[in-house]
């Protein structure tokens, strides 16, 4: 049985002296429950202290991006192995803002997954559709569509990423996904994902989740649980989320 993951992503978001009391409540609120399990992905910068204050602790820790390239002549590129030096579990890749704003397509997603599961760190992939997108009726045709090019590069690994559905236009926006709308798309990638054979694959809806309407979306049949940005950067609401 698939258990619940929430995540939280910080985005460029943090300070040395802001991550220390945030890390430090984590860990001492957190209560692990069987089948439940909270990660954060931090900027790179801060992968040192999240392993100094998260080790030994049930919170795992990960990145938000890794390079598509395995090593050399890439400036300001990180490598996946790299990520395993800090203890990471887990790397966000494809998300929305990284499609949008540093132009990645399906393809560079697709790499990037590989890499990272070639090194040993689960990848988070995200998914999800724009509103025009919704509106023209295609959000299905979209999420399948970014999600072959991960299963067409993946083939049999599939079963150990993690799939995250996040539209786009509920990313920082305040507005969610209704339980029903985030069901419906979950169900789509469900299937998508028995017939690649990884019908164990978690997958997390993510966009503007907070503690108030994290319940009811946690409790859709195909929803695993969460990627949470904004609500992440505070414990409370973060440990009140991953306890819905
Ligand atoms: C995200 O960054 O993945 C995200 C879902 O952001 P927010 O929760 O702020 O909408």
């Amino acid at each position: 049985m698939r258990g619940k993951l929430v995540v939280g992503n910080w985005k460029m978001n943090g300070g040395l002296a802001s991550n220390a009391p945030l890390l430090e409540r984590l860990v001492n609120d957190w209560q692990p429950a069987a089948g439940r399990s909270i990660a954060v992905c931090v900027p790179f910068p801060y992968l040192g202290q999240a392993q100094a204050a998260l080790s030994g602790s049930p919170i795992a820790w990960g990145a938000q991006d890794v390079s598509a390239h395995d090593a050399g002549a890439y400036t300001g590129e990180v490598a996946a192995t790299m990520l395993i030096d800090f203890g990471c579990r887990f790397v966000i890749v494809g998300h929305s803002e990284r499609r949008q704003w540093h132009r990645e397509g399906d393809a560079d997603v697709a790499a990037k997954a590989g890499r990272a599961l070639a090194a040993g760190v689960t990848p988070i992939v995200c998914v999800g559709e724009t509103l025009a997108e919704r509106e023209a009726g295609v959000t299905e045709e979209v999420v399948v569509r970014q999600l072959g090019a991960v299963v067409d590069a993946l083939g049999a690994d599939m079963p150990r990423i993690v799939l995250a559905y996040e539209p786009v236009w509920a990313i920082g926006t305040g507005r969610t996904a209704s339980p029903g709308q985030a069901q419906e798309v979950h169900a789509v990638l469900r299937g998508a994902l028995d017939n690649a054979r990884a019908q164990d694959v978690p997958i997390l809806y993510g966009g503007s989740v907070k503690a108030a309407n994290a319940p009811a979306l946690f409790a859709m049949a195909d929803v695993d649980g969460g990627l949470v940005g904004g609500a992440s950067l505070d414990a409370v609401e973060f440990l009140a989320i991953a306890r819905a």
